[in-house]
């Protein structure tokens, strides 16, 4: 888009510290319950299920963590199997070898360092083996303990279309993020965006004439 179509959206839409609440209001209205779509029953299950996400749709992890949790209750059982057994038993979530390790080395590390349980603090989490920022932001909020803003590819791209940041790096967008959206919408937010940017907002062809925020985002196409 050239600059001054650029500067004239952003004109008409108004400054994003007045606009970030409506948006959050009017996406929460239209989907009341949108929330994380994996399906676990404990934080180690949350933990585990959010480490396998990685690269594949929450409908493929539920399926394979269906069967796995059965398996493995504790972390103690993520040791128990070999390696190979552990990546058979997670292979269609993609990325098998990598993830199997990344598992039973968290697993290690809950043991020696957290008796077993699933920390609650971001410092902690990223201290665990295969565990990046995005991962324990996930895992922190669903546990009631937000301390950041989960960037993911849908809540990137919208916060980029909404005018939120001119950022491309996940960290430094979360950073925008915090300083601009309240603390206590931190763990909705991402949601919000990605419910949003999986129905309506899509990558190659949002659809700007069903979009409930069309008059407050700059990038609008109506
Ligand atoms: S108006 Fe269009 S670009 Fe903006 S958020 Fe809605 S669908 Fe996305």
């Amino acid at each position: 888009m050239p600059r001054s179509f650029v500067q004239e959206a952003r004109r008409r839409v108004g400054p994003k510290k007045a606009r970030v609440g409506p948006i959050v209001e009017r996406l929460a209205t239209e989907r009341a319950d949108a929330a994380i779509a994996l399906r676990f029953r404990s934080p180690l299950e949350l933990l585990v299920s959010v480490m396998l996400s990685a690269q594949t749709t929450d409908v493929n992890v539920n399926r394979v963590t269906q069967r796995l949790f059965e398996k493995y209750r504790r972390p103690e059982d993520y040791l128990a199997v070999p390696q190979e057994e552990l990546e058979r038993d997670v292979f269609a979530t993609g990325f098998y070898r990598q993830k199997a390790k990344a598992l039973r080395g968290t697993m290690q590390r809950l043991l020696e360092e957290f008796d077993g349980e699933v920390p609650r603090r971001l410092e902690e989490l990223t201290r665990l083996p295969g565990v990046a920022r995005k991962t324990a932001n996930v895992v922190a909020s669903e546990l009631g303990e937000t301390q950041g803003i989960v960037v993911d590819t849908h809540v990137r791209r919208l916060s980029q279309r909404l005018g939120f940041t001119r950022q491309e790096d996940p960290v430094k967008i979360e950073r925008d993020l915090v300083r601009l959206v309240p603390r206590a919408d931190w763990g909705r937010f991402p949601h919000l965006l990605i419910w949003h940017g999986r129905r309506v907002c899509d990558a190659r062809r949002p659809r700007c004439e069903d979009c409930v925020v069309q008059d407050l985002c700059p990038s609008s196409r109506v």
